[in-house]
């Protein structure tokens, strides 16, 4: 590559502003990597090996892009006396108006919601700022002034250098650059000198690039002569100081874990290692290579279902896209990676992935290869799962719900995967360990679902399965209504909510007999109850399985859990409130004076308003929300004065 002539025609000079995330992003990494300065190496050649993907990808359908020049490789060199470090690519290169978008905005999608979250006070630590992906910005760590001259790949296009001293503002001017390609040039901070020694740049490459796809050159300089007084001339030569070649198709006797993590963090911009990775090759009617990783930690945009899935994807070692959408179902878009696949065309193309049977048959590989990691790392090393959990629990169980019936049925993998808080209260627990666990005569894994763990432990549907010594799941993620639906048994148990009407428990002869005499005798209050709440309830009827409560409202069979239809209700899927069956405790006092009172005096006043109060504690007491808590809690407070004017009560 030939010197590039510093001037360019006067007068044409432009100032930009940096759009206002730009100047944020600036202070964040300055504040927040400090102690991390030297990354900002891996970040430029990154982008520069990015940039050369990128143009030998678009030459396989435009090959004029490569004409006159086809070397893809990465160039740094220093120049002592200005103290500047140049990285140089013969990529794809940017036009003026890409120079202008891409080093004067942030256009990461949700990168805006990632700033104020920030800007909120979540702590500015290197994780965290690592998953944003800092680039380009992190050359300010070293330097207080950075130019880009950069020419596009595009025959015809014009050179352009892009200046700025990290202020709010850069400068674009027309400039003259020989061939294709972006070299940066960072004018060091005078105690950033140590960047400026081959050495330490020769230390950087083979740590955090070894694997980079292209050659990376360092420029050295030799005294012709020998060493000592006579020698005057110097001669400077680039020297190939990385491997240059892919780390997934070494094998993995050959690899370091030093070297699958700088990987990992050279892939994806982390900076904490990842909890697991798994590297295989799957051969037969489809070749691939796979190396797949899970990360320690959600990035911040997980639940952005615009969110790009993490796997790139390779066709015999040539990079072909970054977010191959095929390769993984979305419940495994935490995983990060790369595949490289022998079989598929070069030239392939989105339309062409949405229904290749290759794909589809990596994609099978790479779910049983992701499960199989999930799997062990469970069973290996318990506290990693937990974290794993943790972070990306809620996505994992979204396979549950969405992938049944579809080409693969995960089930019965998911269903040994997942982990729920239950009333035993000792922090999240396996399906497996669960059932290991269940007592004798007990039929069925018990869950209780709601928005909360507070919400739903003291929910009334709980007192006779506590009673029994059974124990109960706590489901407080929203997607958990959609996975019970998904997983419906675990282990040859049925998975019963604790809501259901018809709750499979054992009853001895001598309740069903006082159950009968009790339903009798209280037949005038439950016709009543049933004639006051006849909007909200189908049925009314007696139950044992209350021990402190004196109500509770269950579902009938196929009616939609509270939760997931207040749930729909709010994403604005109008549905009709289902009507609930109540059931009453007969031994509760409450129950007993109001079923006398109702014989004794059926018009007194206050019979109906007294039902509707224990319909809205009942749907308090399981976490729900009441029509008109204003008139409820006026009613509380007339009772609270009836009580109270009667101190014997008290
Ligand atoms: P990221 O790489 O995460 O997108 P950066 O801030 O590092 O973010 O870079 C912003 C954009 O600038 C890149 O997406 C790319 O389009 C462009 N870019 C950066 N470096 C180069 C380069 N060496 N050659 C071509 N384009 C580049």
């Amino acid at each position: 590559m030939s010197e590039t002539p510093e001037n360019s025609p006067a007068g044409t000079v432009k100032t930009h502003a940096f759009q206002a995330e730009v100047s944020q992003v600036l202070k964040l990494v300055i504040h927040s990597l400090y102690s991390h300065k030297e990354i900002f190496l891996r970040e430029l050649v990154s982008n520069a090996s990015d940039a050369l993907s990128r143009l030998r990808f678009a030459a396989l359908t435009q090959p004029e892009l490569m004409t006159g020049d086809s070397t893809l490789e990465v160039r740094i060199r220093v120049d002592e006396a200005a103290r500047t470090l140049h990285i140089e690519d013969t990529g794809i290169g940017m036009t003026e108006e890409e120079l202008v978008r891409n080093l004067g905005t942030v256009a990461h999608s949700g990168s805006r919601a990632f700033l104020e979250k920030l800007a909120e006070g979540v702590k500015k630590d290197a994780n965290l700022i690592g998953q944003f992906g800092v680039g380009f910005y992190s050359a300010y760590l070293v330097a207080d002034k950075v130019t880009v001259t950069t020419r596009s790949a595009t025959p015809g296009s014009g050179a352009f250098r892009w200046s700025s001293d990290a202020g709010d503002t850069f400068t674009i001017e027309p400039t003259l650059r020989a061939s294709r390609g972006t070299e940066i040039v960072l004018h060091l901070r005078e105690d950033q000198k140590e960047f400026a020694e081959s050495w330490r740049l020769r230390e950087l490459v083979e740590r955090y690039s070894d694997y980079v796809n292209y050659p990376i050159k360092l420029e050295v300089v030799r005294r012709k002569g020998g060493e000592g007084e006579g020698a005057k001339e110097e001669e400077r030569s680039f020297e190939q100081v990385n491997r240059a070649s892919a780390l997934w198709q070494r094998p993995k006797a050959e690899v370091t874990d030093e070297q699958y993590t700088d990987f990992y963090k050279h892939l994806t911009r982390d900076f904490e290692a990842p909890l697991a990775r798994a590297h295989f090759r799957v051969e037969g009617t489809q070749e691939f290579v796979g190396l797949l990783y899970v990360p320690a930690h959600a990035p911040y945009d997980l639940n952005d279902p615009r969110r790009r899935r993490g796997v790139r994807l390779f066709v015999r070692r040539v990079f072909i896209m970054d977010d191959c959408e095929e390769i993984l179902p979305p419940w495994l878009r935490f995983v990060r990676g790369v595949v490289d696949s022998d079989d598929l065309p070069l030239n392939v193309s989105r339309e062409l992935l949405q229904d290749s049977a290759i794909l589809k048959a990596i994609r099978k590989q790479v779910v049983k290869q992701t499960l199989t990691l999930l799997e062990d790392m469970a069973k290996d090393r318990p506290d990693d799962y937990a974290k794993f959990w943790g972070a990306f629990g809620v996505v994992l169980k979204e396979g549950l719900a969405l992938d049944r019936d579809r080409e693969h049925d995960y089930t019965d993998k998911l269903g040994a995967l997942v982990r729920y808080e239950s009333s035993r209260g000792e922090g999240p627990t396996s399906l497996t360990d669960y059932v290991a666990r269940m007592k004798d005569g007990q039929e069925a894994i018990y869950f209780i679902s709601g928005e909360s763990k507070q919400a739903i432990a003291g929910s009334p549907h709980l007192e006779a399965l506590l009673a029994r010594g059974f124990e109960v799941l706590y489901m407080t993620d929203p997607v958990d209504e959609w996975a019970t639906e998904g997983l419906r048994e675990f282990g040859g148990k049925k998975l019963v909510s604790a809501m259901r009407a018809n709750l499979p428990m054992q009853e001895t002869d001598a309740q069903k007999k006082d159950a009968e005499a009790e339903t009798a005798s209280l037949a005038p209050l439950t016709a009543r109850i049933g004639k006051v709440l006849e909007q909200h309830v189908r049925e009314v009827k007696v139950t044992h399985r209350l021990t402190e409560s004196p109500c509770c409202l269950t579902l009938a069979d196929g009616a939609t859990a509270p939760y997931l239809e207040r749930l729909l209700r709010e994403r604005g899927k109008g549905m009709p409130q289902p009507k609930r069956i109540f059931e009453l405790n007969p031994t509760h006092p409450v129950i007993k004076s109001l079923s006398e009172l109702v014989v004794r005096d059926p018009a007194a006043p206050r019979i109906d308003e007294w039902i509707e109060v224990l319909f809205d504690q009942a749907v308090l007491a399981e976490g729900g929300q009441i029509d008109d808590p204003g008139r409820f809690a006026k009613r509380v407070a007339s009772l609270l004065t009836l009580a109270a004017a009667a101190p014997s009560t008290l």
